[in-house]
């Protein structure tokens, strides 16, 4: 077979200008206008046209005209707000990771998959997305997950030769491939084009604003049918009946919801990408929010996964060695100098990657453990090890917790101790009994083995390392050592697991390594809670009530957990009511990341099929930058919370004057007619509601536990129908009877027309300024509005101030006094509207007081 030496660096820059980047083709873009022509012509929209057009030929052109601005309004607002969405959506795709390691020039780098070109030599490694279309030219254990080609699941056994399609993962095994084709060009973007009409399946979340729209368009719909029926039954023309029927009907329902709801997600998002924290689908934003439980790894997430040798233990004794990043300089003291050396040298081999200079500095090169082991056999051997090329690779696997390779004439093996001293045909008590007290000194333990392969081993004898299966190779070897391994803490993530545990949330250490190294770091960065609870993974209940139990605390240590049993502790913890996030960096995480509320991949380190089946990717692989999320979660929560709260209580207030109506069955006048509300809608209520969704994340997000699963909750509902609502519109309908019974009718009569009008406007003016106090009560859902200091959402305050204008001009501008069919409320009309302002607020303050109380107790 050939062995690819891949292309130089012009070739593929040559290459790359001819051929364009390895890009899926984007979808051609709907225009503009189609996306606006949509916005207006979807099933509400076209009620209201078709309102309109009745509303023309009814000679009635204000309420045509009105219409059609709604209309319009609407949709232009809308669709802003989805280009909005799309386009921090698109942004954040562009930030996922997407590196490539190719041999280029001879050398091994990393490239950007944009950057490949037909001819590029992959060097491939288990959980890599397979960047482009490309033929294997040497393959070890290879298995494909082809599903999102062919929709089979089954993995596919690849050897060297077969063709390897762009899209997939390599689930198993490691490989060179040298790419066919790239971008359009590709299999994957064939199917992509079939595929790319269909669109996506609806999210939880879009399910329930879908439900929420659909219940309040029906009760809207339903009013306006019970309206129609009255104006018939008291003798209204059917046509004029009809139109105000539909009139009522579009104002109540809330277009703009899903739309807003949309836009509030991707800026949430967007803010999460601000702080490393990438979101792969908007959804996620809210479930952040919600979180309760977080699972999290150690190596990288909680340290720095800047590993350094410290220690190695052989028969021969113990050496120290002390020495900064990967430099080969270091201080070495102890005895057995020489057999330290030799399994340092041994565990190399055994290696994949290592530490290379590059730009004046020693970095790592694959994983961080292997660059400190890597530095380790240069300190103690004063020289750098001459590498082979393995004739065999069993890799590492967190289920194996070993990796071994065979090289020359010897197999080499490093793993967890438990995971390579059954190999062994001898393992000393000195080496055995001191792996827990390395260990404790929260030192990750490797054990280093070593066979020299005789000629009786048949498959040496045969050559055929490649197919020759694996206990075959890892049996009767020697123990050479223990190499520990210290990794520091983040220097911040003490601070962060307090601010966390302030936020209600509880947090379990989820890891591979060593129960003592676990025990150790939870202690120093102050995880581990008390009692100390560290488990074992293999030792955990099959019963998962049990195991839900067990793991329902905060600072649980869970060790030398396998892949399984990490989906088993999320589901065990789900099934406690937990929302849980779960951290996950291998191939065979992708359950328990999908399993989980919220899975998490890491952006620098982890596999590609991680990063697929995660719902967050970490760009710095910081636990922080969890914590961060679940902030910004809450806060985008919090937001949309408002302004439903906020647009809902409105519909209360406008919908009432209509029930009362109808209930009266035509004898109590109606206080507020269609075209007031359209003004309420598009007028006086836009403005507050978009300065609420710019209110700042509170302060306190993060200093309160964890609440609200979701958005329509009993909480929501009880504050809009049960506090603002009701007490709005009692003030309006309270207005409005006051001006009318003040200004002489009676029960039963038809009021004076320029009465009805005063009283009108003084029913319109209670619910403007109702929703002023409202907009500030909105601010918070726990706190009193005079508690969060004015001059923090500014544009609020321009917001209110437009909002007192508007309503200014709507009631002393004759012609739009005249338009909306109200008219100037005599003073105490005025004074009795205004009493809406305290009445909120005091409806809101006393709700909230109530509510914490009761919270508290
Ligand atoms: P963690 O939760 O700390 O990320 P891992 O699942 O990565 O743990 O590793 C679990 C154990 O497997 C480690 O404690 C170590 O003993 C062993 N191990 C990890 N990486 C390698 C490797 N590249 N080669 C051999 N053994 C490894
Ligand atoms: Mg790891």
């Amino acid at each position: 077979m050939r062995t690819a030496e891949g292309l130089t660096s012009r070739q593929a820059a040559e290459l790359l200008q001819r051929t364009g980047p390895n890009l899926l083709p984007a979808e051609k873009p709907v225009p503009q206008w189609r996306k606006l022509w949509g916005e207006m012509t979807h099933f509400f929209a076209l009620m209201l046209w078709c309102a309109a057009v009745l509303a023309y030929v009814a000679d009635m052109p204000q309420l045509a005209v009105a219409i059609v601005v709604v209309v319009i309004v609407n949709g232009v607002f809308a669709h802003i707000q989805q280009e909005r969405a799309q386009h921090a959506a698109a942004r954040l795709r562009g930030l996922l990771p997407a590196d490539v390691v190719v041999r280029r020039d001879g050398r091994v780098r990393t490239v950007h998959a944009s950057e490949l070109v037909a001819g590029d030599v992959v060097l491939l490694a288990a959980g890599d997305r397979v960047p482009a279309d490309a033929v294997l030219a040497t393959a070890s254990a290879c298995a494909v997950d082809e599903s999102m080609l062919t929709g089979e699941s089954e993995l596919v056994p690849k050897k060297a030769g077969d063709a390897a399609w762009g899209g997939t993962f390599l689930v198993n095994g490691e490989g060179e491939a040298v790419v066919t084709a790239t971008g359009a060009r590709t299999r994957l973007a064939g199917i992509a084009a079939l595929t790319s009409q269909a669109a996506p399946p609806p999210t939880p979340l879009s399910l329930e604003l879908r439900r929420i729209v659909r219940v309040i368009a029906g009760v809207a719909l339903a009013i306006a049918a019970l309206f129609f029926m009255t104006s018939l039954l008291v003798g209204f023309q059917w046509r004029d009946a009809f139109l105000f029927a539909i009139g009522v009907a579009v104002a109540l329902v809330p277009e703009g919801l899903l739309p807003t709801v949309t836009l509030s997600l991707a800026m949430g998002a967007q803010r999460m990408a601000s702080r490393k924290a990438l979101v792969r689908n908007l959804e996620a934003v809210e479930t952040l929010g919600s979180t309760t439980f977080i699972c999290t790894d150690k190596t990288g997430t909680l340290t720095q996964n800047r590993m350094n040798a410290v220690e190695v233990l052989t028969t021969a004794g113990r050496v120290q060695v002390a020495g900064e990043g990967y430099q080969p300089e270091a201080a070495v003291q102890g005895e057995g100098t020489g057999r330290a050396a030799e399994a340092a040298l041994a565990a190399l081999a055994a290696s994949q990657g290592g530490a290379e200079f590059r730009d004046g500095q020693w970095r790592v090169q694959g994983d961080p453990m292997e660059a400190a082991i890597d530095a380790l056999a240069r300190r103690l051997t004063g020289r750098t090890a001459e590498r082979q090329t393995p004739l065999r690779r069993i890799a590492f696997d967190p289920a194996r917790r070993r990796e071994t390779a065979v090289v020359g004439t010897d197999a080499y093996c490093k793993g967890a101790p438990e995971a390579v001293f059954p190999l062994c045909r001898d393992v000393p008590a000195l080496l055995r009994d001191e792996v827990q007290g390395m260990a404790s000194r929260g030192l990750r333990v490797i054990a280093v083995a070593r066979r020299r392969l005789d000629a009786d081993d048949p498959p040496a004898a045969a050559g055929r390392w490649q197919s020759c299966p694996a206990e075959l190779i890892e049996r009767r070897m020697d123990l050479l050592g223990l190499i520990g391994l210290h990794d520091p803490p983040r220097p911040d993530v003490a601070d962060v697991i307090r601010t966390a545990r302030r936020a209600g949330l509880k947090l379990a250490m989820i890891t591979g390594d060593h129960p003592e190294t676990a025990a150790a770091i939870a202690r120093e960065i102050g995880l581990i809670g008390t009692p100390e609870v560290v488990l074992e993974g293999a030792g955990l209940p099959e019963d998962e009530q049990m195991l839900g139990a067990l793991l329902d605390r905060d600072g649980v240590v869970v060790s030398r957990v396998s892949p399984e049993q990490k989906l088993r502790v999320a589901r065990a913890l789900q099934s406690r009511g937990h929302v849980v996030a779960m951290t996950g960096d291998g191939v065979n995480d992708g359950p328990a990341l999908r399993e989980a509320d919220i899975g998490v991949a890491m952006g620098l380190t982890g596999t590609d099929v991680a990063r697929e089946a995660a719902d967050l990717v970490l760009l710095d692989d910081h636990f922080a930058t969890i914590v961060a999320a679940i902030e910004q979660g809450r806060a985008t929560y919090s937001n949309i919370h408002r302004f439903l709260t906020y647009h809902l209580t409105d519909n209360v207030a406008e919908l009432t004057p209509f029930v009362i109506w109808a209930l009266s069955g035509g004898q109590f006048p109606l206080a507020l007619g269609v075209l007031q509300i359209l003004a309420l809608d598009i007028g006086t209520d836009l403005l507050p509601a978009l300065a609420l969704g710019a209110e700042p994340p509170g302060k306190h997000v993060l200093a309160r536990p964890p609440e609200r699963r979701h958005l329509m909750d009993r909480q929501l509902m009880i504050r809009v129908f049960c506090v603002l609502g009701p007490v709005e519109a009692a003030v309006e309908m309270a207005a409005f009877s006051a001006v009318l019974f003040g200004g002489g009718w009676i029960r039963g009569e038809a009021p004076e027309a320029g009465l009805l009008m005063a009283a009108s406007g003084a029913a319109f003016t209670a619910v403007v300024l109702g929703q002023l106090a409202n907009a500030y009560a909105c601010r918070s859902a726990t706190a009193a509005p005079w508690r969060l200091g004015w001059g923090t959402n500014r544009l609020l305050a321009w917001a209110v101030l437009a909002e007192l204008a508007v309503l200014a001009a709507c009631l002393y501008i004759p012609q739009a006094a005249a338009l909306l069919g109200h008219a100037p409320p005599p003073p105490a009309g005025v004074l009795l509207a205004a009493l809406a302002i305290p009445a909120v607020l005091a409806a809101d303050w006393a709700y909230k007081a109530i509510r914490g109380r009761m919270r508290a107790a």
